[in-house]
């Protein structure tokens, strides 16, 4: 990634803006991890993780 990508404390999707375009929540810099979720309906992951859309997002978000 080129640039410093963040991460949504509420819902773990990186962005580079400063609120999360999702949820409109507040990012936080320090993250960890990369998921994409690409089928997020078949995705186990995905469910576990409380994640019901499409794309790009963290495993772990420092809060
Ligand atoms: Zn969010």
């Amino acid at each position: 990634m080129a640039k410093k990508m963040k991460a949504c404390k509420r819902c773990n999707a990186i962005t580079d803006e400063n609120e999360c375009p999702l949820c409109g929540s507040e990012v936080a810099k320090e993250w960890q991890g990369y998921l994409i979720v690409i089928e997020h309906e078949h995705s186990e992951l995905a469910r576990k993780m409380g994640i019901s859309t499409n794309g790009k997002f963290a495993l772990k978000v420092r809060e």
